[in-house]
């Protein structure tokens, strides 16, 4: 990658160019190889980093001080000790947002209105979880076994999980990871995403100032498939939590059945967000952009399949494209911008790969000029919003998850027909439905095969509220009580009388 040309450094205490340890059993240490890898702004490819790179051995050691702490000091900590820590480091999160949000947003791009946004819900996660650490319990049992027997229920932690999340909303993901751990007395070994691995490092020293013991939560950065893979294997991991694309999706299945670990599945989509004619259009135009236009396409359950009723369809498309070009791109640390770049090279690359495809399959395309390089936007990923019409259900932009600010939209007349259409991929993540008929709006709900409908706006998202997929969009909820259950055994206790 290219070295800055453009852009004054910005002071940030934790990206000052300077190298950054992997986090294990409370110390900061190198990686056993001596391995290090840079971590750059995506917006301006200067170096915000060189990270020690965690490999196979590194993991070992990360698992071995998690199981340590928890048959050790984590193991004596009360519901109310562990209530207290989370509460600590929720105190700690908000105290240190600005700086959480700014690592965010310089490590993958996403502009700071967007990362500073998130506060609420962030510490509020955290907050929430604390609640919950005080209100796991199991369920004494009436039973009907010959003789006198009372039977009940524990509810234990699983162990030590091994979380492996992405990049586009790195410190959402680990608290999303860190909060459940800490809620229900497992310990944790973290691998962050290799393009955006500094927001996770910092939790882990801010978890540690919060008084959570020495070996609960470790971070060790490193490549997917080398540390990831490592973790995903281990055998001394008893759960994998993992947040990423469906194809690591299934590697990591595949990798966890040596000791049939416990698995949670965030995976990715492609998720439909429904316009009837008789929408408040005034809310639907923007919020269908922003339904994919945020954090520039790099959402899992972006609405990226538009469909459109016919009767308003030209009119409606053709005003979601004006909207995506009005709106302002740039390095995320400009108050201003509304878009920023896409996370890497890689990243790019496909996108631009997507925008030929469609292009080649016959869509119309709306604007959208492709990679953006006037001025200082030549230094990052930058790639203008883009509205494919006219497209085809069978076409492989209305298909494939392209993560980035594509919109592909597609006509509807009639509403079994949009229902089947609506739930033919393979993936079940979220759906946005638009209309002011209450009866259609609940008809569809309940027709729709995904973990999140949302009815009058996309991607509404609340600490209480359980995330998560259908089919091959993963298992497992995020949010909500069923989380603390991802991550607890449930163990039958019989005692004859
Ligand atoms: P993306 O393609 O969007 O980067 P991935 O699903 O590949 O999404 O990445 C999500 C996380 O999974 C990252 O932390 C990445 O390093 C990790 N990862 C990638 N490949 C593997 C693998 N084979 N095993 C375990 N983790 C992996």
């Amino acid at each position: 990658m290219r070295e800055a040309m453009h852009g004054s450094a910005i002071p940030h205490p934790f990206a000052d160019g300077g190298y950054k340890k992997l986090l294990i059993g409370g110390e900061a240490v190198d990686a056993l190889s001596g391995q290090r890898f840079e971590s750059r702004n995506p917006a301006t490819g200067q170096r915000l980093a060189t990270v020690a790179e965690g490999a196979a051995e590194d993991i070992d050691r990360a698992v071995a001080a998690a199981r340590a702490a928890f048959e050790g000091p984590w193991s004596r900590f009360k519901p109310f000790d562990r209530q207290r820590v989370l509460l600590t480091l929720a105190e700690l999160v908000d105290r240190h947002f600005d700086e959480l949000s700014t690592l965010d947003t310089l490590d993958m791009g996403a502009p700071i209105s967007r990362t500073r946004a998130g506060r609420q819900r962030i510490v509020g996660l955290l907050r929430y979880y604390a609640g919950l650490a005080t209100s796991i319990h199991g369920e004494t049992i009436p039973n009907s076994a010959p003789g006198d027997h009372l039977s009940f229920t524990l509810k234990e932690p699983v162990g030590v999980v091994g979380a492996i999340i992405p990049w586009n909303a790195p410190l959402s993901s680990s608290v999303w990871k860190i909060g459940p751990i800490l809620a229900t007395g497992c310990t944790l070994v973290l691998k962050p995403a290799e393009q955006a691995p500094l927001t996770a490092l910092r939790l882990g020293e801010l978890a540690l100032e919060a008084g959570v013991p020495a070996g609960v939560v470790n971070i060790v950065p490193g490549l997917g498939g080398v540390a990831g893979a490592a973790l995903a294997a281990h055998p001394g991991v008893d759960k994998i939590a993992f947040t990423g694309s469906h194809t690591t999706g299934q590697a990591i299945v595949r990798a966890s059945a040596g000791n049939l670990k416990r698995l949670s599945l965030e995976l990715g989509g492609k998720s439909p967000n429904i316009v009837f004619a008789d929408a408040d259009l005034d809310s639907a135009v923007p919020a269908s952009a922003m339904a994919v236009f945020a954090n520039s396409g790099q959402v899992c359950s972006a609405g990226t399949r538009l469909f459109v009723e016919r009767t308003i369809y030209d009119r409606f498309v053709a005003e979601v494209a004006a909207f995506g070009a009005a709106l302002r791109i740039g390095d995320g640390m400009d108050p201003e911008t509304q878009l920023g770049p896409l996370v890497s090279q890689q990243q790019l690359e496909r996108v631009i790969r997507y925008l030929d495809i469609g292009t080649q399959e016959g869509a119309r395309r709306l604007g959208g000029e492709g990679r953006l390089t006037q001025g200082a936007l030549a230094d990052g990923y930058f790639v203008a919003p883009t509205v494919f019409a006219d497209v085809d259900d069978g076409m492989r932009i209305a298909k494939e998850e392209i993560f980035g600010p594509v919109i592909s939209a597609i006509p509807f007349d009639d509403m079994d027909d949009l229902v089947r259409r609506a739930n033919a991929t393979p993936f079940g993540l979220g759906a946005g439905l638009w209309t002011r008929d209450i009866g259609k709006a609940h008809r569809l709900a309940g027709a729709v095969r995904a973990g999140s409908v949302w009815i009058n706006s996309y991607q509404t998202m609340d600490p209480a509220v359980p995330f998560g997929g259908y089919k091959m969009s993963g298992y497992g909820k995020e949010s909500g009580t069923q989380h603390v259950d991802e991550y607890l055994n449930t163990k039958a206790v019989w005692i004859r009388i």
